[in-house]
């Protein structure tokens, strides 16, 4: 399997996964930022802290990322690392399972 030919199929399925979305020290700002927040109050709304100090991003009801839409990511251009990263710096055991990108590679 060749990781370089992957293309994103954007089926969104990796932000319907639940577990947890990880922001690395300052994403926050910048994901604030780009929603023209404060950050203190992106953190409330948006963020938990089940470890601290590190923030992960909260799920709706259904363990959807709070951020996944219809038309996919609304924050796409100010997505947290561990989103960019997926799956060409880490895969998740059933990545293949779900990853409709990675699925095509097999
Ligand atoms: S922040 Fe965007 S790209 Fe990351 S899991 Fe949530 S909806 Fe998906
Ligand atoms: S699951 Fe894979 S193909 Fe689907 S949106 Fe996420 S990275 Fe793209």
């Amino acid at each position: 399997m060749d990781l370089t030919q992957f293309k994103c199929q954007r089926c969104n399925k990796c932000c319907e996964q639940p577990g947890d979305v990880t922001l690395r020290h300052g994403e926050e700002e910048l994901m604030a930022q780009f929603l023209g927040l404060d950050t203190r109050d992106f953190v409330n709304q948006y963020c938990d802290m089940p470890v601290k100090p590190r923030l992960i991003l909260k799920e709706n009801t259904n363990q959807h990322c709070i951020f996944l839409t219809k038309e996919g990511c609304s924050i796409y251009a100010a997505r947290p690392s561990q989103c960019r990263d997926f799956p060409l710096k880490w895969i998740a055991p059933t990545s293949f399972d779900t990853c409709e990108g990675l699925q095509k590679l097999l």
